[in-house]
């Protein structure tokens, strides 16, 4: 197959970096030191015009969000029906009517708080959800689309624009907003700890990337905060009264809700553990030691919480049930659960 990639950034970049390893993949870019950069370190073998799209089986617009429906456009004039488009923004809504055109909206759940093509990687969607709009009329087409995104090592997900930009508002787009406002909040503290960490960590995000992508999906994030205010009127209400009933009752409703987010991953199938580790040199080399000493492969790793000086809850994520079994027996024996 030959792969098209218009604008070689962060994502156009990554996924021109791993289908380089199996595909030809030939890019389009205004930058002409990002094209440069690209040729010099082989992301793709060639950068063209759109007019050079043409002969391609599948290209993917990665430009801004602002500038995709246009790069979209200019793709279908250069090749027609020919080639699949694809695309990455992260909002589904702005997709422009193509009729005619093969297109398969797509979205990959993954990214850095970096831009540019210095900052792609080729590993960038392992494990990630990519979710994919449903053509129903064309299950050739997205499932040749689909088979890319396994390539990148994703996992594919079907959904319809709305349902796609309903739920990014909720799992994306207005926890950003929460995350900016809470982190711009604490005027004068010095014992922030790791949860206060968590929850403030994607206002690390390039501000400008948010305002473009968040206004395009409007009404939905409109929707999804007004929950938000909601729940925070309600606990704001049951402190006021000091009705600690109502209080408990709401904070319980989302413990499991948090529960529920971690038991409910219908894609990414993982079986996960938490491991006790001390809070020392080597405690995480002497884990890593012991499940490689059995070839267990660990697919996901996260310092839950550490406390100063007490040590931590490491959670480890498994790819299979046997894998999960067989660290469980393991950390057992030594002590770690
Ligand atoms: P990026 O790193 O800034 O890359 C965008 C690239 O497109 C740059 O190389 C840019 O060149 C180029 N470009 C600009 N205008 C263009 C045009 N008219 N035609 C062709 N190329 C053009 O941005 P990104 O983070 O990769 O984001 C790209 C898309 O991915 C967006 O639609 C975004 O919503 C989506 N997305 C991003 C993330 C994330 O975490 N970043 C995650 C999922 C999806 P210049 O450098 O010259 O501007």
């Amino acid at each position: 197959m030959v792969i098209g990639i218009v604008g070689l950034g962060l994502i156009g970049g990554s996924i021109a970096l791993r289908l380089s390893e199996k595909y030809t993949v030939i890019g389009v870019e205004p930058c002409a030191e990002t094209a440069a950069y690209a040729l010099e370190h082989k992301i793709v073998s060639r950068v063209t015009d759109y007019a050079g799209l043409t002969g391609c089986d599948v290209v993917f617009v990665c430009a801004p969000i602002e500038r995709t429906p246009d790069c979209m456009r200019r793709v279908y004039d250069a090749v027609g029906d020919r080639a699949i488009i694809t695309d990455v923004a992260s909002v589904k809504g702005i997709l422009p009517a193509l009729p005619g055109a093969r297109v398969i909206g797509g979205h990959p759940m993954a990214g850095t708080e970096f831009s540019g093509i210095r900052a792609a990687k080729a590993h960038l969607f392992e494990n990630a959800y990519y979710v994919l709009i449903r053509a129903d009329e064309t299950p050739a087409d997205w499932e040749t689309v689909a088979g890319l995104v396994r390539d990148l090592g994703a996992k594919p997900v079907a959904m319809t624009v709305q349902e796609h930009d309903r739920q990014v508002a909720e799992v994306s787009h207005m926890p950003h907003i929460v995350a900016y406002a809470l982190a711009a909040t604490p005027s004068d503290v010095t014992i922030a700890g790791t949860g206060f960490y968590d929850m403030t960590r994607i206002a690390h995000s390039d501000p400008q990337f948010w305002c473009s992508v968040i206004r395009r999906n409007k009404e939905n994030t409109l929707q999804a905060v007004e929950r938000v205010r909601a729940r925070l009127d309600a606990m704001t209400d049951a402190l006021t009264n000091d009705d600690g009933d109502v209080l408990q009752k709401l904070f319980a409703e989302g413990q499991a809700g948090r529960i529920r987010l971690e038991e409910d991953r219908p894609n990414l199938e993982e079986y996960v553990l938490s491991a006790d580790i001390r809070d020392e040199v080597g405690a995480l080399k002497s884990i890593g030691d012991l499940l490689a000493s059995e070839n267990i492969n660990v697919c996901n790793l996260q310092i839950v919480h550490s406390r100063e000086g007490e040590g931590g809850v490491l959670r480890l994520g498994f790819r299979t049930r046997g894998d999960c079994s067989r660290a469980a027996v393991l950390l057992k024996e030594r002590g770690y659960l």
